[in-house]
């Protein structure tokens, strides 16, 4: 995948499916409209998954939450996807057992039929273990940090676990692979009409700044929780279509658990919620919260309070408890969620929405990361009947995303990059000293800045060490002591000066630095 080639292609070229926003739902569009055989074009403003899709809880589930809700038709769709996806890309998704443990006797049979019918839910097919209950030793076997005072036993129930980032970068590869032109980068500043019609988008490259026109029959705005700025270039008085709610998480070693196989679920939070506390690439994450926030940013952070009630929150259920100077990283995101009394237009789910502006912009809002598939299926049947192009079948559901391969024996680093890995270790056969780790409390290597670079548009020591690799997300000061060498490596294949490393060195420390919050409110 080539960054130049992508904004050759799409300054040059005119696409029946132009799609601005590169997370989950507009990457998910570009494979299923190139899938389908539309000359299709994406932009991505800064990186792809830089906002909302590389700060999820790394679930691709059906819902606890929404089975508890009664929402049944909602799981359905989403445990279906849950095998779509592990079939699809099996390097991405696996299947995590999950315990939820019970200290009060009532609590076995009343989670163990709820899960029980999440299990019925996912109808035949399904590729995901079946839950079951199991006393206590079985459940602490599973989690050995768990406090076993006072623990009756525990449901153990199944779920898709995944790499959000690694996702979204997959996803990019197997647009291009498909022939869609696809940059990082590019921002859509304005839209140009034809009459009343939009028939494509001024887009600037954030370094060069220079604008230029990008044409399309039809343009979807998939920018997530920049959906109502972009429906304002086109509309100023369009009313919001959506609300923003923060998600935060705090990440630790996996200690923390007892380097637990299984993640631990909090079916009922004291504020109502569930809240998980999953092992992830060789640590643990933990989350999540639900604030109320005033509107879209690109990079919300979690407060002191989100971070004491996090760890208050899961000490009750470890034997040891965990201090705030255990956490290694803290970040958070905001969650798209479509305000009903703002929609004019129809609404296609309940979880996401699809609007039609009267000049044609296609704007979809919502949904999650599990669904995109589906989401990217029902955009882009709206953008063919708006573009008045051919009607065509939705082709993804068996398509495996680029790098599919059953990843047996690679190790966590590699999987991600199914048969991609190769080329990794060919990298760090060829030149021993990319085959080092960066920083020895992670285990990423040179190699992957280098193939972050020529084959997944790494442009900033950010892209490496938040989304191409977790480092950011895994361990903060790790990521901030693999910054110079990283730097040094980007601008090598990239024909970077050192005033360039020293800029992106200090960028990142801002990122890195950030404080995990401190836990008083
Ligand atoms: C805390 C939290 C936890 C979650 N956990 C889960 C989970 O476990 N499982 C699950 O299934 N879902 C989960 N979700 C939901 C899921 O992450 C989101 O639904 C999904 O990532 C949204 O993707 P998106 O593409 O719509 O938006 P985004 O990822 O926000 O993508 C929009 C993109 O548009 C770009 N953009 C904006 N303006 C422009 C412009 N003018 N030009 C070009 N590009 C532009 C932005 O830079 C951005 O990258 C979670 C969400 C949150 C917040």
């Amino acid at each position: 995948m080539n960054r130049a080639d992508g904004l050759a292609r799409l300054a040059a070229e005119r696409f029946d499916v132009l799609i601005v926003g590169g997370g989950a739902t507009g990457l998910g569009a570009a494979v299923d409209a190139a899938a389908r055989g539309f000359r299709t074009g994406l932009i991505e403003a800064e990186d792809f998954a830089s906002a909302t899709s590389s700060r999820s809880t790394k679930l691709i589930h059906g819902g606890v939450r929404y089975l508890q809700q009664g929402d049944i038709g909602l799981v359905r769709e989403a445990l279906h996807e849950r095998t779509t996806l592990l079939r699809n890309a099996p390097h991405l998704v696996r299947d995590r057992a999950f315990v939820v443990p019970a200290y009060r006797w009532f609590e076995l049979p009343y989670y163990g039929a709820g899960l029980a019918a999440y299990d019925l839910l996912a109808g035949w097919g399904n590729a995901f273990g079946r839950s079951r209950i199991v006393g206590p030793r079985a459940a602490q076997a599973l989690i050995p940090g768990l406090r076993g005072a006072g623990l009756h036993g525990a449901i153990v129930y199944h779920d898709g676990q995944f790499d959000d980032a690694r996702l979204a970068v997959t996803l990019a590869r197997t647009a291009v692979d498909r022939g869609a032109a696809v940059a990082n980068y590019v921002r859509a500043t304005s839209f140009v009409y034809d009459g009343a019609r939009i028939a494509g988008v001024r887009a600037r490259e954030r370094e060069g700044e220079a604008e230029f026109t990008i044409g399309a029959r039809v343009v979807v705005n998939a920018t997530g929780i920049f959906v109502d700025e972009l429906r304002r270039l086109d509309a100023p008085q369009a009313p919001a279509l959506l609300a923003q709610s923060r998600g935060s998480h705090i990440v630790v070693r996996a200690a923390a658990l007892g380097d637990a196989q299984a993640g631990l679920l909090v079916p009922r939070t004291p504020d109502g919620r569930v809240l998980f506390a999953l092992p992830w690439h060789e640590h643990v994450l933990i989350g999540t919260t639900d604030i109320a926030v005033a509107g879209p940013e690109l990079d919300p952070q979690p407060t002191g309070a989100e971070i004491a009630y996090l760890l208050e929150t899961v000490n009750r259920y470890l034997a040891r408890p965990l201090g705030e100077s255990e956490i290694l990283a803290a970040w958070a995101g905001l969650r798209p969620l479509v305000n009903r009394r703002a929609t004019r237009t129809a609404a296609l789910s309940r979880e996401h929405l699809i609007d039609v502006a009267p000049s044609g912009l296609v704007t979809i809002a919502g949904g999650k990361w599990t669904t995109y598939r589906k989401m990217a299926a029902d955009v882009v049947d709206a953008a063919l009947r708006v573009g008045e192009l051919p009607p065509t079948p939705p082709a993804t559901e068996h398509l495996p995303l680029h790098g599919a391969r059953d990843v047996g024996a690679l190790d966590e680093r590699l999987r991600v990059y199914g048969t991609d890995a190769e080329a990794v270790l060919a990298l760090e056969r060829d030149d021993p000293s990319l085959a080092a780790p960066l920083d020895p409390r992670l285990p990423y290597t040179g190699a992957q800045v280098v193939y972050g670079a020529r084959n997944e548009m790494a442009q900033t020591v950010d892209d490496v060490l938040a989304r191409r690799t977790r480092a950011l997300f895994l361990d903060a000061a790790g990521a901030r002591a693999s910054a110079p060498a990283v730097a040094a490596l980007l601008a090598a294949e990239l024909g970077r000066d050192a005033a360039w490393q020293r800029d992106q060195l200090a960028a990142f420390d801002a990122l890195a630095l950030r404080p995990p919050a401190p836990a008083a409110p």
